[in-house]
Order: C-alpha cells, then structure tokens, then sequence
C-alpha cells in the first residue's frame, strides 16, 4: 500500500517535470534567428519597419563609427516577437550566431527590441561582462531604453540606448556629443526614470529552471518525509486495537524466516516488526529498497539474486563485444551462466557535427571555433566572431 501510494507519487511528479520540459522546448522551436545582414556598415537591422529612417541613419553613422575608430561592434536588432520564445536566450543566440565583436577580445554588444512583444535586451560579450558593466547595461535599460519605448519614442530608445552602451560599457568617449535635443531627452528621461523594481522583471531574469528545480527537489524530499512519516507512525494493533511497538534489527529477527534474514543481510530489502504490547499478535511490514543490485531470485522468490556482468571483448570499429553475466542466489541454489554479444561501434563521420558552429560565415572560411581572421583588420566580412555567455539586461514595457 505504501509502496504503490510511493509509485503514484513518482509518477505524477515525473509527469509535471515531464509537462514542462515539453512545453519548455516545444516554445523553442518557434521564432528564427533573423540572417545576419551581409553588408558593410549596415549595423542596424529593423524587421518591423517601425524604426524611423532618421534613426536607423544615425545609429549607422555611430556603429560605423566605433567600429572604425575603435574597433568595437555594437548591433541593434529590432524585432516584432520572439513568439514565446524567452527573449534573453534569443539574444544571446543571436549574439552568438551572428558572432558579434572580436573574437579575440569578445567586446561585443547586442541590443535587440521585440517590439510586438515590448521587451528589450542588452547582450554583452563575455570580454565586457564584468559587473560594472552589466550594471551599467541593467541601468541603461532601466532609465533610458524602457522609458523611451514607454514614451512612444522607438527611435530615441534605440539611438540613446546603443549610444550609452557605447560610452559605459564600451567606455567610447571619442563618441561626438549627441545633439541638444537628444542630450535633453536623454536627461528627462534620466530624471524621470527611478530605477523601480518590477516583480513581471525579476521572474523573467530568474528564469523558469530555479522553479522547475526547487519544484522537483520539494517533490522528492516530500516523498521520503511522506515515506519516513508512513513507515514510522503509530499504529493500532489489527486484533485488539491495543499499542504495538517497533521490534530493533535484532528482535525482529526471531520473526523473519531464512529468505528473509538473507534479504535484510545484503540490505535488498528491511523488514519492521511490529508488536502487540497487548496481545500475541505480529505484524512484519516489507520496504524492498530502491537503490540495490539483488533482484527477485526466479527459485526462491526472494530479492537475494546477485547480477555480475562482465565485458570479456570491448566491442571497437572492426567487431563486436562479449559480455558474460553470472547469476547467483545468495538464498538458494539458483546459478546461471550466459553470454551475449554487442554491437560494432559504428565509424563516426568525422567532423559531421558542427550544430553549435558560430555564424553564418558571410565573410568567413567555416573553419570550427574562432575565426580571427575577417573583418577586424581587412573590413570584408562582417563582425569579428565574439561571443557571450548572455549577461547584460532586460527590460520590459
Ligand atoms: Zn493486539
Ligand atoms: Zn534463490
């Protein structure tokens, strides 16, 4: 009874991780990463078309910029939706796949707005995620990018936005003063803007695996407490309702038979005896152990059979392997040899894989890993190859 109610447990456990892994990656398969643009000098990439021309020249002119005269790659992508997808692992993708900054010095910095879905992020490469930084990106997107999408303004959110990663993450100040326009909407906004703490943010940073994880360990450690609780808990005695009590390891033995003894001896299952302090009546309880290398004996039907597998030939590419199983019964008399054979190891196809390649390669020979060739000094191709492991910020409005 306990048991099953045990199995039951784990089963709908396994079937609420099981629900949302599933819909966890059936939302991945969703939105695309958009295709890197192959021209020079073309550092914006606005897929809504709701980005004004103005905006979208001036935030080339200043890309340009510090990619010339300071060899730094900052990108804006401008987005309807991720279409479900978790906005900071998208970016992060993006960042990736499309290679952004220096590969030697991975200075990258990638702000992508999803503007369907109203979020924004600020990726940077893992050569400028130091916390400074990050906590610049997280304030850039708290005091500038936010309220400039709240206001309406899409490209002053973009321009100010991409110009303060440039001066405080990227630490640019060669960057020409923006005009007394913008300077004073940038300090309005700077004013305005409190630094407020949302609880939709803090989720959406947190992410959905702490929860799944705690979920699950909740789950388990319930069920032990539940086992431990049910195992040990008062009980009336069958018979005459009177108080039992738990014999020890060494009383109960008197009660087990010789199957038994030998079951609790390897540990493959524990027996509590419960006694009737009123009358004779005897009560064993069985609690078979879940982590054991003895199973149920097909002679004597105890949990005392003993399984040693043995590889006697290591399958390799040319042939196949052997493996010799002895069984044993540690109760009776119960023993059986056997063999069986393993499959070759099929021949991989080298250099096949490739999955996690970075980048699209305009530009770019489609050697593995880093290519430190490209644009950082001939100007062809486009962004140097950096990379991310995702820090920066997220904003929503
Ligand atoms: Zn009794
Ligand atoms: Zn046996």
């Amino acid at each position: 009874m306990n048991g099953q109610i045990v199995n039951i447990m784990i089963a709908l456990l396994t079937l609420f991780v099981a629900a949302i892994l599933a819909s966890h990656s059936s939302v991945y398969a969703q939105a695309q990463i958009p295709i890197r643009p192959p021209e020079k000098n073309k550092w914006i990439v606005d897929l809504t078309g709701q980005v004004p021309a103005d905006a979208v020249t001036e935030i080339n002119l200043m890309c340009t910029e510090i990619f010339e005269a300071n060899n730094r790659e900052l990108v804006v992508v401008v987005i309807n939706s991720t279409d479900g997808r978790d906005h900071r692992k998208y970016a992060t993708q993006l960042f990736n796949q499309w290679g952004i900054g220096s590969a030697f010095k991975d200075n990258g910095i990638l702000l992508l707005a999803a503007l369907g879905d109203r979020r924004a992020e600020i990726i940077v490469g893992d050569g400028v995620d130091y916390d400074p930084q990050v906590r610049s990106a997280e304030k850039i997107m708290d005091t500038i990018i936010v309220p400039g999408f709240k206001q309406g303004d899409i490209g002053g959110a973009l321009y100010e936005g991409a110009r303060a990663c440039a001066t405080r993450i990227l630490s640019i100040a060669s960057l020409q003063a923006p005009r007394d326009l913008r300077r004073a909407d940038e300090i309005r906004w700077r004013q305005r803007a409190k630094p407020r703490w949302s609880l939709r943010r803090e989720l959406a940073r947190i992410g959905p695996w702490p929860w799944i994880i705690g979920s699950g360990l909740l789950g388990i450690v319930g069920i032990f407490w539940f086992r431990h609780f049910n195992r040990y808990r008062a009980r009336g005695c069958l018979e005459c309702g009177g108080e039992t009590v738990l014999l020890s390891e060494e009383q109960d033995d008197q009660f087990l038979d010789r199957g038994e003894s030998v079951e609790e001896q390897l540990g493959s299952v524990d027996y509590d005896v419960w006694a009737c302090l009123n009358c004779e009546e005897v009560v064993k309880i069985r609690y078979g152990r879940w982590f054991t290398r003895y199973s149920k004996c097909p002679r004597c039907n105890y949990n005392t059979r003993c399984k040693i597998t043995r590889t006697v030939v290591q399958a390799t590419t040319r042939h196949g392997g052997r493996v010799r199983v002895d069984e044993d019964c540690r109760n009776c008399d119960y023993r059986k040899r056997y063999s069986y054979s393993t499959p070759r190891i099929p021949v991989s196809s080298g250099s096949s894989g490739g999955r996690r390649s970075r980048g699209f390669g305009f530009g770019r020979s489609s050697s593995s890993g880093r290519s430190f060739g490209g644009r950082s000094f001939g100007g062809g191709g486009r962004f140097g190859g950096g990379r991310s492991s995702g820090r920066g910020a997220s904003g929503g409005w």
